[in-house]
């Protein structure tokens, strides 16, 4: 048996991140496949990124992660959401070449030091005295030391196309059936979830003369910060609308759904309903909007983003040719429903290790999350972690003031989905804090010290941070005077006129005027970058907003802090429902914050809690919680 020291199973979002992430750190890992082919492939939309999902890309790449540059490398529209809010809520999308970046993926991982990429099945864990210590695969059996599980859509994937099912993970790839049988017989917890995508058109019967054009930005924002000019050709979205004749096809092909004929039991996704969904739920609506969007350059595969569909063919011919420059549109892969198996996530910890099998971390869709973005984020989490578990070093652990990511997996383990979780800015406490643009001043020392984020690009966001700092000095340093040439500048903006002297700052502070218009009316400190003069405009914009969410991540941190020993015996608390104690036994909390943050779990609880906590020994509240401390030493023991 050929031996590892992590196995990662998929090669999708998360399964990329953690491979890449482990053998960065120096560990030889193995990742397997069902298709060699498909390293980091798209199974659905062509774009990456979009609210919430933007930031968890930045958040990624100042960590060291691989999906922001491979997005860069492969974009062809670049677009800032929610451009005219504020910057708490802005977040960047881009149209990707799909292609291409399963490409640079399948580049990126085959010539990765320390990778080994494997086409095999994954068909069982193998486990001894409770820690995973290896897997069976159809092509033989291989140790490791962690294992880190990523299978996506796949664990006992059903597809569905009007009334017809067959197995399978994604269309024309077979299902994950073995392991599924693996996870249920070591007692995981599982449910089912459901998702789907739209057909595929061919570019060259689509009727574009009347349909309104969507451009990127003027100036594309790319999501690495070490990137600094889009690669590929940018080229336009298109937008068409559903009308009535499309919803009457719908609806009257709804016995023939197998989400409205009761085929599906699985739970879907709410924020990105099927259009069949979308015509019953919401029937006072009489257009929804479809974004046609190229699946890459020089293909002809269209992705009609919006009609995401299980009907049958026939029912999908006839909703595309009811939409106005779908007339004529030829499909090239008719849309389908999905049904998989996931795994209820609160059996994790926040270092996404399970909680009944040591040394063996799930990330991606398997956790009950939609998207390359959630699943990139957590597989880079999950790799993180065994790589660290297995250098006998301290756990990785974003908590919810920290990042999105952070946000994402505390949400998970803490609170758990019964329906497929993606990532929103509203699920975000802190969001005026942690925020797209300053994700490299956030994370990039962490990523630097994991040895993930080589030094050039952490000291460059170090530089920034210094830059900011001076910018922020000169503008509360420098003051303007009243005088004609500014008050008529002032004027223009519809901003009040100076009858004294103030400063930059004060000058920046007012909502008409930004850190351009400053720089019209006196000149800024030379050799800071764009970047940093965008940095300081948000910082002193929303200086009030800001220091208050401070001081509330400060009063969070009190209760993180507060460990929870492990093994921690719930029945001594004498005081707690019995329903309660049972919970927490069961949830297992790091520390008293997340307690707090457990469903049905009171505040008279937590301030018994709190009590048993501070009366006993403070030193073994301060230490880690002994289980992510022990590496191969705990094994031994
Ligand atoms: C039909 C469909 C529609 C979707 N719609 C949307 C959407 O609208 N919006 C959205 O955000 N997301 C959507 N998604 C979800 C998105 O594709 C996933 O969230 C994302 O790809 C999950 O990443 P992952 O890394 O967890 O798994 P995947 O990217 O699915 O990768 C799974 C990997 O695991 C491998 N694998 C599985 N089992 C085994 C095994 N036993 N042994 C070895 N290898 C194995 C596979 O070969 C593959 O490499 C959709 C997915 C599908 C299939």
């Amino acid at each position: 048996m050929e031996n590892f020291e992590v196995i990662v199973i998929g090669a999708g979002h998360a399964g990329t991140e953690a491979g890449l992430a482990c053998a960065r750190m120096g560990l030889k890992t193995l990742m397997l496949t069902l298709d060699i082919g498909s390293v980091g492939r798209m199974s659905c939309n062509p774009a990456i990124g979009g609210i919430g999902k933007g930031q968890l890309v930045k958040e990624l790449d100042a960590l060291g992660g691989a999906m922001g540059r491979a997005a860069d490398a492969c974009a062809i529209q670049f677009r800032v959401l929610n451009s005219s809010r504020g910057a708490a809520v802005q977040s960047s999308r881009a149209q990707i070449d799909m292609r291409r970046y399963n490409r640079h993926m399948c580049r990126l991982v085959k010539h990765q030091k320390n990778l080994r990429l494997k086409e095999a099945e994954a068909k069982e864990l193998l486990v001894r005295d409770g820690r995973v210590t290896g897997v069976v695969t159809d092509k033989g059996r291989f140790g490791a030391g962690c294992v880190v599980i990523c299978p996506g859509t796949f664990l006992d994937g059903l597809i569905h196309i009007g009334l017809k099912h067959f197995s399978g993970g994604r269309i024309n790839e077979r299902a994950s059936i073995g392991l599924a049988d693996s996870l249920k017989g070591l007692g995981f917890r599982i449910l089912r979830f459901k998702t789907g995508t739209c057909p595929r058109l061919d570019k060259n019967t689509i009727l574009y003369r009347d349909l309104i054009r969507q451009g990127g930005d003027k100036f594309p924002r790319p999501f690495s910060f070490s990137t600094k000019n889009p690669k590929l050709r940018q080229v336009f979205c298109h937008i068409t609308y559903t009308n009535k004749k499309t919803h009457q096809a719908i609806l009257d092909n709804l016995d023939r759904s197998p989400l409205y004929s009761g085929k599906i039991h699985a739970t879907g996704v709410r924020y990105c309903p099927s259009i069949e969904d979308k015509i019953v739920k919401f029937s006072d609506k009489d257009r929804h909007q479809v974004f046609l969007e190229p699946e890459g350059l020089g293909v002809k595969d269209v992705y009609p983003n919006g009609l995401s569909t299980s009907l049958p063919e026939d029912v999908q011919l006839k909703i595309l040719h009811s939409i106005p420059g779908l007339d004529k549109a030829e499909v090239l892969r008719f849309g389908y429903g999905i049904e998989h198996v996931v795994v209820e996530p609160t059996q994790l910890y926040p270092t996404l290790e399970t909680k009944l099998v040591r040394n063996l971390y799930f990330a991606g869709q398997i956790n009950g999350t939609t998207g390359y973005e959630e699943a990139a984020a957590q597989g880079l989490v999950a790799g993180i972690n065994a790589a660290l578990r297995l250098q006998n070093r301290d756990p990785f652990i974003l908590d919810r003031s920290s990042s999105y990511i952070g946000v994402l997996i505390d949400d998970l383990v803490t609170k758990g989905t019964l329906e497929p979780y993606r990532m929103f800015t509203s699920r975000v406490e802190y969001r005026l804090i942690i925020r797209e643009d300053n994700a490299d001043l956030r994370l990039a020392q962490k990523g630097f010290e994991l040895g993930l984020l080589s030094r050039k690009d952490y000291l460059k966001a170090e530089k920034k941070r210094k830059e900011m700092k001076e910018g922020l000095l000169f503008l509360k340093k420098t003051k303007v005077n009243p005088c004609r040439a500014v008050n008529i500048k002032l004027e223009r903006l519809s901003s009040s006129p100076l009858n004294r002297a103030i400063s930059l700052e004060d000058l920046l502070r007012r909502p008409q005027v930004n850190i351009l218009n400053i720089s019209a009316i006196h000149k800024l400190k030379s050799g800071i970058s764009k970047g940093a003069w965008e940095q300081v405009e948000t910082e002193v914009k929303y200086e009030g907003f800001i220091r208050r969410q401070s001081r509330d991540v400060e009063r969070f941190k009190n209760l993180e802090r507060i460990r929870i020993p492990e093994g921690f015996d719930y029945g001594r608390l004498s005081g707690i429902s019995m329903e309660i104690r049972e919970k927490l036994s069961r949830f297992k909390p790091l520390n008293l914050g997340q307690a707090t943050r457990i469903s049905g779990v009171t505040p008279a609880a937590i301030s018994l809690l709190m009590i048993y906590l501070k009366n006993s020994d403070a030193s073994s509240r301060r230490k880690v919680n002994p289980v992510f401390l022990s590496g191969r030493k705990s094994v031994n023991k």
